[in-house]
């Protein structure tokens, strides 16, 4: 009887179930999706690794250069397809799909085309994955946030979106800058919208828990001499200053959005700056996604902080 070398070498004792435990889906192979993908394996955060694009070639050549470095990583398996059953039973969905600003345009801009993108996307998504999370990044990220929490019928807790965790992670950049500690021992939130009408928290910027703002009452105000008003314009304006630059953002997402499945998959519960529903705070009565400060674990959003503001 003929048998295989696979059969000389090993014998089978369990025929095993396949299904994945802990499996993320990027949707979107384009710069952002990419920088995410290969964040999310380089953090051994998923079992396997599901990529879906449109564009078939690049999906494909984008997966087998993946899989081809699979010696260096610990996710067993990267798969991809342009039908939406390859991203079944994922954990986490990662959304990239959509058109990118263009220099020197507005993210709103973006509105209406990714709208109609998620219309055919997000029924896909739940089809597949009904009880996954869902981290939108597609711009404008607030608004898709809403769109994507309309279209999916999830509970709110299970959709957010990163704005703000990347635009506090370039704050923090900018404080180290000034100050010559790193980022990660400078705190300061940015909240509300992600980017062009965003709000700087001044009166929480602390390094080790001494608020900057009680040292220099003046701190982000035009009476201030050391401008670091400009810190604000800079987070605001960053993004199209690199796109202007190299056409795209893509490395400070990919690390960000890994970032925030590292505290989906492994149910961490750390505070992220991140798109939730405000409604109930701060005054707003109507179904508004903005950032702000959120716990964020196995279940998505459990808790949102209530930051205290001035007026
Ligand atoms: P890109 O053009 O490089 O990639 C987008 C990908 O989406 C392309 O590969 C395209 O084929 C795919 N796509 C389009 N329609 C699709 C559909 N119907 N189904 C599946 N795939 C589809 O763009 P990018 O630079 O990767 O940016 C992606 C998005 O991320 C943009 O909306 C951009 O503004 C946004 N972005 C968000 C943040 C953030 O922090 N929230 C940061 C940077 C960029």
């Amino acid at each position: 009887m003929a048998t295989t070398v696979k059969d000389q070498l090993i014998l089978n004792i369990l025929k095993e179930d396949q299904v994945p435990q802990n499996k993320i889906t990027v949707l979107g192979v384009g710069a952002v999706g990419m920088a995410c993908a290969i964040r999310i394996l380089m953090k051994d955060l998923a079992d396997e690794l599901a990529l879906a694009d449109v564009i078939e070639d690049k999906l494909k050549g984008e997966m087998m250069d993946l899989q081809h470095g699979s010696l260096f990583l610990k996710t067993p398996k990267i798969v991809s397809g342009k039908d939406y059953s390859v991203t079944a039973n994922s954990k986490l969905v990662v959304v990239t799909t959509g058109a990118c600003q263009e220099e020197g345009e507005s993210h709103l801009n973006l509105v209406q085309c990714n709208v109609n993108i998620f219309k055919f996307i997000i029924p896909n998504i739940v089809k597949y994955s009904p009880n996954c999370k869902l981290l939108i990044i597609s711009n404008p990220v607030d608004i898709l946030r809403y769109v994507a929490w309309k279209l999916s019928g999830f509970p709110k807790n299970r959709i957010t979106g990163n704005g703000y965790n990347l635009d506090s992670a370039h704050f923090h950049y900018l404080m180290e800058e000034r100050l010559g500690v790193h980022s990660s021992s400078c705190h300061g939130q940015v909240l509300g919208e992600h980017r062009d009408s965003s709000v700087l928290v001044w009166s929480g910027m602390n390094v080790a828990g001494v608020s900057l703002k009680n040292l220099y009452p003046a701190l982000g105000t035009d009476a201030h001499s050391e401008n670091w008003k400009e810190v604000h314009k800079q987070v605001a304006e960053s993004a199209y200053e690199v796109i202007k630059l190299k056409g795209y953002t893509s490395w400070a997402s990919g690390l960000s959005v890994a970032d925030l499945a590292e505290s989906i998959m492994k149910n961490l519960r750390r505070v992220h700056p991140i798109s939730t529903m405000i409604k109930d705070l701060y005054g707003f009565n109507e179904d508004v996604f903005l950032s702000d400060p959120c716990v964020l674990g196995q279940n998505g959003i459990s808790d949102v902080v209530k930051v205290t503001l001035n007026p």
